[in-house]
């Protein structure tokens, strides 16, 4: 077992009870309390991502918000003064969060990754607070948060492509010399879904040359864009450096970052201890299904949802993750060695609940394993900036990825964030495109690491109109999408 933290430590073993020891701060419960409730990851980080976390909490304490470097970088800010070539000042890289919660923790992880390849120090530009609710401060002695009287805070929350500091409108004008298009103290990168030929430019080598020098970088993104980082080559020795295996990045960096604060964590422990605790096995079930038109931007094709609770049982038994049902009224078996086994269902609606939680009930299983069903919420459908549900999100995102096997459903990126921190290949659903269940049901992700939906396809250069996923050979596309890319360990057996 691993922990980041506090980082003077670096606890393996049973390091919890060291831990505990020495800290008194009650102040975010999950950092010291987490490895009661997670099983050993079977992966350890390499010892040079330990030491890049310290020398950045370092920098982050050097550099964060209100120091001297601060202060004096925010002037330059003001003067529209963009490049710094000349002292050591910190370098920034403000992050704007966007849309559903998994969303902005897997940008967030991607930005934070790409601040400690560029050493900047990473702020979280957050108009609805949800990051100061829901997640401890990552750092120590220091703030993630961009601070309220942040110069052009105001404007951050419209920053959109046809902005004059927007680097792909910046290139699109000046071609291979974008500093001729300057005209304020910061560049912002525009990486949403409709970003454009220009906008991807931010993953090409000669581009990320010119930003080492520009002191405040601004990115509003939803994307889990890490793999496309690994496309540029004065990033390739740092990140094998970082992550030998190469598809542990969102699980190390996710549980490093994303700690829950104190309310959210007392909804994760009172349900896990009443639901889940006294299980021997713990079976985590994603039903996410998405409207219409946001499945036509994934897939050439429509999804019906009647046949999905039946998708899920057929997934579930097909791949021995539930046991199988008994049908014969008549056969008695032996109770002794039987196991009980818990499984979580979270899902925006009891829709699918019911179904499931019946295929159990009307009758038993072969072997008598006892099955207890749960579902925490049905909050009917997303709400941004309610933070009651924001909190629900999170919890449930995290109590999935405490089980030891897990179902989910394409395309979510908040079923991606669970099986990232629990270090889980999940197996991913198909879902039914009429009323009849897929044969296969589901499919085994080849790793745990989420997909980037929208990657650059343009190539840079010299690999323009290269398969984006035939570059290098841990980067490939996506089980649930084949035009998305994501990280697999280089050696993989399956
Ligand atoms: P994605 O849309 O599936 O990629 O995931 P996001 O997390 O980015 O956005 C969906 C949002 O809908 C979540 O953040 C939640 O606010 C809400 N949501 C979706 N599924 C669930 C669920 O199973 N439980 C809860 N509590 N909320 C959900």
């Amino acid at each position: 077992m691993f922990c980041f933290f506090p980082p003077r430590i670096l606890v393996h073993g049973d390091g919890f009870q060291e831990l505990s020891l020495q800290s008194n701060d009650n102040s975010c419960l999950s950092r010291f309390q987490s490895t009661l409730y997670r099983k050993e990851s079977s992966h350890m980080p390499s010892s040079y991502l330990i030491s890049k976390l310290r020398q950045y909490e370092a920098l982050h304490k050097r550099c964060g918000p209100y120091t001297e470097s601060y202060n004096r970088t925010i002037r330059k800010l003001e003067s529209g003064n963009l490049t710094d070539e000349s002292s050591s000042d910190c370098k920034y890289l403000v992050k704007i969060q966007s849309d559903g919660l998994g969303n902005r923790i897997l940008s967030l992880a991607s930005a934070f990754l790409y601040a400690l390849l560029t050493n900047r120090v990473l702020l979280v530009y957050d108009d609805k607070g949800e990051t100061a609710d829901l997640f401890c401060e990552p750092f120590p002695d220091t703030s993630w948060l961009l601070p309220m009287d942040f110069p052009v805070r105001n404007q951050l929350r419209t920053m959109n492509k046809r902005n004059v500091e927007n680097y792909g409108s910046m290139v699109k004008v000046s071609g291979d010399s974008p500093s001729q298009a300057l005209s304020s103290g910061f560049v912002y990168h525009h990486l949403i879904l409709g970003y454009d030929d220009n906008d991807k430019r931010f993953f090409c080598d000669q581009d990320q040359i010119f930003l080492q020098n520009v002191s405040w970088v601004i990115m509003k993104s939803h994307f889990y864009f890490a793999p496309a980082l690994f496309f540029i080559e004065s990033f390739e020795k740092e990140l094998t450096a970082l992550f030998p295996e190469k598809d542990t990045v969102f699980h190390f960096l996710g549980r490093y970052l994303f700690l829950p604060s104190n309310p959210t964590w007392d909804l994760i422990t009172r349900y896990y201890e009443t639901y889940l605790a006294k299980s021997d096995e713990k079976i985590g079930i994603q039903v996410r299904t998405f409207q219409p038109n946001i499945v036509a931007t994934f897939y050439d094709a429509t999804f019906t949802d009647q046949a999905v609770p039946d998708t899920v049982v057929s997934c579930s038994l097909d791949n021995g993750l539930l046991p199988k049902i008994e049908t014969n009224e008549s056969v008695t078996i032996s109770q002794r060695n039987r196991k009980s086994i818990a499984v979580l269902l979270t899902s925006l609606t009891y829709r699918y609940f019911d179904k499931i939680r019946d295929a159990y009930w009307d009758h038993p299983t072969v072997n008598r394993d006892v099955i207890g069903i749960f579902q925490a919420s049905s909050e009917g459908n997303q709400k941004t900036g309610d933070k009651m549900h924001n909190r629900k999100a999170w919890a449930e995102m995290y109590l999935l990825s405490l089980t030891d096997k897990l179902i989910t459903s394409p395309w979510s990126t908040f079923g991606y964030v669970a099986q990232g921190l629990g270090g889980l290949r999940p197996w991913i659903l198909h879902m039914p495109s009429n009323e009849t269940v897929p044969n296969p049901a589901c499919t085994q992700a080849g790793s745990m690491e989420p997909c980037f939906h929208f990657p650059p396809s343009h190539g840079c250069k010299e690999k323009s109109g290269i398969d984006s996923g035939a570059l290098v050979p841990h980067v490939r596309h996506c089980e649930d999408l084949k035009k998305g890319l994501k990280l697999f360990e280089q050696k993989a057996s399956y």
